[in-house]
């Protein structure tokens, strides 16, 4: 297939914002797609080139690219690196440059998806002596063969900035038009479908089950080009990480139970972070909540479930609380969380900060997928599988009940014992991956924080010179676009000894500059801080329509992908209960 097949497509749905417009111009293509290169523009269309469970990255840095554009197009680095400060976008500069040269240049072979594919691939697996120049030739080489628009898409994929919106719900909903048994009538003049909802919805759950368990949008639209039939035949696979389930939250024991029914399982809620536990052909791996890989990181989990987990295979969900070796003592997530980020002496990190795993639900076992058994009996089956040892394994301390007064002592209980709250658990419920479906939900004893993301910052002055300062932060909405919420600077140290530091925050965003100018920086959204703050505003000020006011720093939440932030839906919420208080 022509790789400018689907720049047209990214062009199209680059220029509307309407989701239902996205949708059809998506599902056109993947019509059109032959099998062959199905999977390849499954991943591009959303500037991808691994499945949402592949934690890989292309990591290259725009000053690479930068050369990439000056090879193929001879403009000359002066004046593209003077373009992109006037411009911004790498990509943008690219078309431009590449225009000019083309109307003074007749040009060469058509670019395929899977040559751009290849090339875009190989620039993962390069490291070493020479791996600088080989990048700028991978992509200059195809910037040489591409038209303008072509070179535009090209930068931003390298880049991983695609800046088309597209989100897992649109695709979800292409892949129904595109392959499955139900009409969809699409209007362009109104922007808007006639369709059997019962059926759609029915359909479109089918999808969205199997990208859950599957995480991997290539499998799912190959399954439904297929039929029904091998759709639902997606399904987990032990090694490979699935979504976790998410919690609501409630105000009350009484909302709790309102949600959940009655009686329902209370457990502690504990404060570490989430650890997903697979046991196959006699491997443990460990994925954290954002499904990146830990296994080298807690060597000692590893051992832990050998021995106390009985079972061929499995997968189970758990959260991993540390606690201090000297005094026993649960630490907050913030300590804990150097070990996710630790690459060497492991063994010295992991006798200092211990984790205990607290287990609460199980997913897959002995060859038998366990989502739609009800809780009950899933936690009844972990009871029978592990073996407690204090401090090292333990099923989350639990209490099944419908009275109030009961609940509300459980609860006083968790919070003295340093836990974050309750969940208030649905007996009978399923197990639905990556949803935050009211099966579990949480009630928490501190005052409510947000998970935002920094999308830009300033370049500080006097003594914060050389350290990026006043970060501006934001929320995601349904079609992945980030949101300004307002700025943060107050909970960051001067200090390094004191806690996270501006210098710490700076070396972690300075490879996600996008572009600068005079001392505004415009970050790309990697990483997220959970914030708290006085009140929420509306405000006319910032893209989400909110202002957070006194927003205070509490910690850098390594478990959480951006797209993992808080959404809009959630800022929305806190305003309004804010209100009710
Ligand atoms: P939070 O920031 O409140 O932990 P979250 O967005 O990370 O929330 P939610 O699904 O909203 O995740 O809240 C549930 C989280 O609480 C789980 O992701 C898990 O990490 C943690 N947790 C602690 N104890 C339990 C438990 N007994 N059962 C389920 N989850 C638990």
């Amino acid at each position: 297939m022509k790789y400018s097949s689907l720049v047209e497509v990214y062009e199209k749905i680059e220029s509307t914002s309407k989701r239902l417009e996205k949708t059809y111009h998506i599902s056109n293509l993947l019509k059109k797609t032959p099998d062959e290169d199905l999977q390849t523009i499954i991943l591009l269309i959303r500037g991808r080139l691994y499945p949402d469970w592949d934690k890989r990255k292309i990591g290259v840095a725009s000053k690479l690219v930068l050369k990439a554009i000056n090879a193929s197009s001879g403009a000359g680095i002066n004046k593209i690196e003077q373009l992109w400060r006037e411009i911004g976008d790498l990509g943008l500069v690219a078309d431009r440059v590449i225009k000019t040269k083309s109307q003074s240049t007749l040009f060469s072979a058509k670019l395929t998806v899977a040559k751009v594919f290849s090339n875009l691939r190989r620039l993962n697996d390069m490291e070493g002596a020479g791996s600088v120049d080989r990048k700028v030739q991978l992509i200059s080489e195809l910037l040489s063969s591409a038209d303008e628009k072509e070179a535009k898409y090209i930068v931003r994929t390298v880049l991983e900035d695609l800046r088309v919106g597209i989100g897992d719900g649109t695709l979800r909903d292409a892949i129904v038009w595109a392959y499955l048994p139900i009409d969809v009538k699409y209007n362009p003049e109104n922007v808007s479908i006639d369709v059997d909802r019962e059926k759609y919805n029915e359909i479109v759950n089918i999808v969205q089950s199997a990208y859950d368990k599957s995480n991997d949008f290539s499998t799912v639209a190959i399954a439904a080009r297929k039929g029904v039939s091998e759709l639902k035949k997606v399904g987990l696979i032990p090694g490979k990480p699935v979504k976790v389930m998410l919690a609501q939250k409630v105000l009350s024991v009484d909302g709790g139970f309102e949600k959940v029914g009655v009686p329902a399982e209370l457990e502690y809620k504990y404060d570490g972070f989430r650890m997903q536990i697979h046991k196959s052909e006699g491997k443990i791996t460990i994925f954290t909540r954002r499904l990146e890989e830990v296994t080298k990181q807690f060597p000692e989990v590893v051992k832990c479930i050998n021995e106390h987990v009985k079972g061929e295979s499995f997968i189970i969900d758990c959260e991993a609380v540390g606690y201090d070796s000297k005094t026993g003592k649960y630490l907050v997530f913030q300590h804990v969380s150097q070990r996710i980020k630790r690459k060497h002496n492991i063994q010295e990190l992991a006798a200092k900060l211990p984790v205990e795993l607290n287990i609460f639900d199980i997913l897959y076992y002995n060859g038998e997928v366990l989502l739609d058994v009800p809780f009950e009996e899933r936690r009844k089956l972990l009871e029978k599988i592990v073996s407690e040892k204090q401090s090292e394994i333990i099923l989350a301390k639990k209490l099944v009940t419908s009275d109030k007064k009961v609940a509300l002592k459980f609860y006083e209980e968790s919070v003295e014992k340093g836990n974050e709250g309750i969940m208030l658990k649905s007996l009978k419920s399923v197990y639905k991956p990556g949803s935050r479906v009211g099966f579990m939900v949480k009630l928490k004893s501190q005052m409510d924080t947000l998970d935002l993301v920094i999308v830009g910052a300033e370049w500080g002055e006097g003594k914060r010179s050389g350290w990026l300062t006043s970060f501006s932060l934001a929320c995601i909405d349904e079609d992945g676009n980030y949101l300004e919420t307002g700025k943060v600077g107050t909970g960051v140290k001067e200090k390094e000894e004191e806690g996270l530091s501006f210098g710490e925050l700076t070396k972690m965003l300075e490879p996600h500059i996008k572009q600068e100018s005079g001392r505004a920086v415009v970050i790309k959204p990697e990483i997220v801080l959970e914030i708290k703050f006085e009140e929420i505003q509306k405000s006319p000020t910032y893209s989400s329509g909110y202002a957070l006011r006194f927003p205070r720093v509490i910690q850098v939440r390594e478990d959480r992908a951006p797209e993992e932030c808080s959404t809009i839906e959630m800022v929305k919420e806190a305003f309004n209960n804010q209100k009710k208080t």
